[in-house]
């Protein structure tokens, strides 16, 4: 029986958590979850979980089939969630995402994986102010997450399955969790986001580069919309900053979100009221649905990006004062995916896990 240490209880923490329980309950004697921040803390913008939009929109690129595989698991998990529990905080709702003709269509039109599929007419393109000669959208059955009843959730199915929690100060570097928790557990998963590269640096000093935040913005709005609305690259005459884009998620409990930008490498916490002014804009020019507006909030986050993508892999670390090295299995680095891929890279990391328990069961070799 193994001692498991989820380090992070941001989604990725949490769901690799639950999806360890659910498949290893017979192997697992205890599985504690460590983190610095929880589901309900609103205090750290580099705690991502809690700021997401969240919907499901495959970002991945029809090369990514690692990346598909993940986000097509979690499409699946979303439908029946909000099917069968709603309280998860999971809903459905259509979604139109508009794109430039020449880009294509995201592969999950073309492999006509999710439901509902239909193409945005000429007619509604020109009523949202995209040029039909330019533009092509799609409108599909997608999901919207509550962020923090989702989490709460999963922290709830996670305790019930006798997972324990802890919050600890925030760990410096990754082996500290041996001196936290007063043994080497079996197994460390590591799912500390955008924070992952500063808790290796050094055991892998290259992860300090290779992680880097990914910057967003959003605006809360009172006002309903019964569908989600994305943009991807906006027209030129709206003159957005590099990498803004357009996303409207309606929320669970009323009112939608607006977003949005990609900014990498931009650590900073601070809102840009020059950009909400542009977001705004933005949202009235391709959805006239909404032309008048009330924000009563404004945020930043951090999506937790890493050169390479998602790394979902098996790491060994020599410890100083111990024989044993420290088991470690990353699930650090989704970026703006980590919802939509959430159950996926869970799933991921339980077949890494399944191999370190039965290469720690097999017999060691003995002579005869
Ligand atoms: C504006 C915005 C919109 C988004 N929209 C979407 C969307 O529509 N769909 C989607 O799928 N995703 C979306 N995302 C991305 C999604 O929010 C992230 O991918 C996801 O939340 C990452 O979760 P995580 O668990 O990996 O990291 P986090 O949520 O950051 O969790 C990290 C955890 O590790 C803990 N931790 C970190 N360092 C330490 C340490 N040293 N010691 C102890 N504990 C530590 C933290 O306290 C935290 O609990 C969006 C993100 C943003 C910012």
């Amino acid at each position: 029986m193994s001692k498991v240490v989820v380090l992070g209880a941001g989604v990725s923490g949490l769901t690799s958590a639950l999806c360890l329980l659910e498949n290893f309950g017979d192997r697992i004697a205890n599985l504690s979850i460590l983190s610095s921040e929880w589901p309900g803390d609103y205090h750290a913008h580099d705690f991502t979980s809690p700021w997401a939009g969240a919907n499901w929109a495959s970002f991945a690129k029809k090369h990514e089939v690692d990346q598909i595989r993940r986000d097509k698991i979690s499409y699946l998990k979303f439908e029946q969630l909000a099917a069968s529990e709603p309280e998860s905080g999971v809903k459905p709702y259509k979604l139109k995402s508009c794109f430039l003709k020449k880009e294509g269509l995201p592969w999950y039109i073309e492999q006509k994986f999710v439901r509902e599929i239909k193409m945005i007419t000429e007619e509604e393109l020109n009523y949202r102010n995209l040029d039909p000669n330019l533009y092509h959208g799609v409108e599909f059955l997608s999901f919207t997450v509550t962020p923090n009843v989702y989490n709460n959730y999963l922290l709830a199915k996670i305790r019930k399955l006798g997972g324990e929690v802890r919050r600890v100060p925030r760990l410096d570097v990754i082996t500290d969790v041996v001196s936290v928790v007063g043994l080497v557990p079996d197994l460390v998963v590591n799912a500390t986001g955008v924070n992952a590269g500063k808790l290796l640096r050094e055991e892998e000093p290259k992860e300090l580069q290779n992680v880097v935040p990914i910057k967003g913005q959003i605006l809360q709005i009172f006002e309903d919309l019964p569908y989600q609305v994305m943009v991807e690259t906006l027209p030129k005459e709206l003159k957005g900053r590099p990498n803004q884009f357009l996303n409207i998620f309606p929320r669970a409990e009323g009112g939608c979100i607006v977003g949005g930008i990609f900014a990498k490498g931009d650590w900073s916490n601070t809102v840009d009221e020059d950009l909400s002014k542009s977001i705004l804009k933005v949202c009235r020019n391709h959805v006239p649905e909404l032309r008048s507006v009330t924000t009563y909030n404004s945020y930043v986050a951090l999506r937790p990006g890493r050169e390479g993508g998602v790394r979902i892999a098996l790491s060994k670390y020599r410890l100083k004062n111990f024989p044993e090295t420290l088991n470690v299995v990353h699930n650090y680095g989704i970026g703006g995916a980590g919802y939509q891929s959430s159950y996926g890279s869970a799933m991921e990391l339980c077949g890494i896990v399944s191999e370190v328990f039965t290469n720690r069961n097999k017999p060691k070799c003995s002579k005869l």
